[in-house]
């Protein structure tokens, strides 16, 4: 469940610049695909797509064969979960941060995805910034923590479609490793779109497509790329 394949997508904002050309792809379900590029390429524009913010001028996208022009926005909401560079956060509780992902959860549920994400030891406060009003129940997130949110939230939401989207870009190395590992137990299983700068990030991809100005330049296996140099 939850096969998506791009076949020789057309895209553009406005009437003059093309921002895909011709894009076909396919991520067979509970695979991983990594999109890799420079800055303006068209990556987050693919996943923007995705979830139907807007339409294509040519080519079709589909997801188990189902044209994305006959899915409602909020199937695909339901069906996509996304983990971005940023997680903002409500001016809720981390508990309720993490059910949002599913807001019929029960608190057990909640407290899992916490635990699973290493944040259940703090999820009845609030992130920091929100806290002022409430004093000590305030709690400053690293940029780490906030991810983990992110992650306990796709946890429970359990979705079939995964997009991560450039989610451990801001960073550290060292934070970056954690969450990496963190991510590869919720994509998993699951149909998985990766968005990233560096090939370096997305090495265990069973796919990785090169996009350069809305073109796909290379594909292949990490290994195909290094060979292709
Ligand atoms: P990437 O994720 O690879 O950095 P994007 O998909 O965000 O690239 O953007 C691809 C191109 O589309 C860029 O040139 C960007 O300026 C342009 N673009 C992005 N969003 C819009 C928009 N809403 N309207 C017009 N152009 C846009
Ligand atoms: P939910 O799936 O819980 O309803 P939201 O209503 O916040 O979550 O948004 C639906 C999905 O759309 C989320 O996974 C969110 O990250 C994603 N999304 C929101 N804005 C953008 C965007 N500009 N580009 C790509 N995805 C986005």
């Amino acid at each position: 469940e939850g096969t998506i394949k791009f076949d020789s997508v057309d895209f553009r904002y406005d009437h003059d610049r093309p921002i895909l050309k011709n894009v076909s792809f396919e991520v067979p379900a509970g695979k991983t695909v990594a999109i890799v590029g420079p800055s303006g390429a068209g990556k987050s524009t693919i996943s923007r797509l995705l979830f139907r913010f807007y339409d294509i001028q040519g080519g079709s996208i589909t997801i188990d064969g189902q044209d994305l022009r006959e899915v409602d926005q909020s199937s695909l909401r339901a069906a996509i979960g996304m983990v971005p560079q940023d997680t903002v956060l409500f001016n809720e509780s981390i508990a309720y941060n993490v059910r949002y992902g599913r807001m019929s959860a029960t608190e057990e549920e909640v407290r899992q995805a916490a635990d699973r994400a290493q944040i259940g030891d703090f999820i009845e406060r609030l992130p920091q910034g929100f806290a002022t009003q409430v004093g000590e129940r305030g709690l400053k997130l690293s940029g780490g923590e906030k991810q983990r949110v992110a992650i306990a939230r796709t946890l429970l939401k359990a979705p079939p479609i995964l997009i991560l989207d450039e989610a451990t870009s801001a960073l550290d190395t060292q934070t970056e490793q954690e969450i990496k590992a963190a991510l590869d137990i919720v994509s998993e299983n699951r149909t998985t779109v990766v968005i990233a700068h560096r090939l370096s990030t997305v090495i265990d991809a069973d796919e990785i497509i090169v996009l350069r100005t809305g073109e796909i330049a290379e594909r292949g296996t990490h290994q195909d790329l290094l060979k292709m140099g």
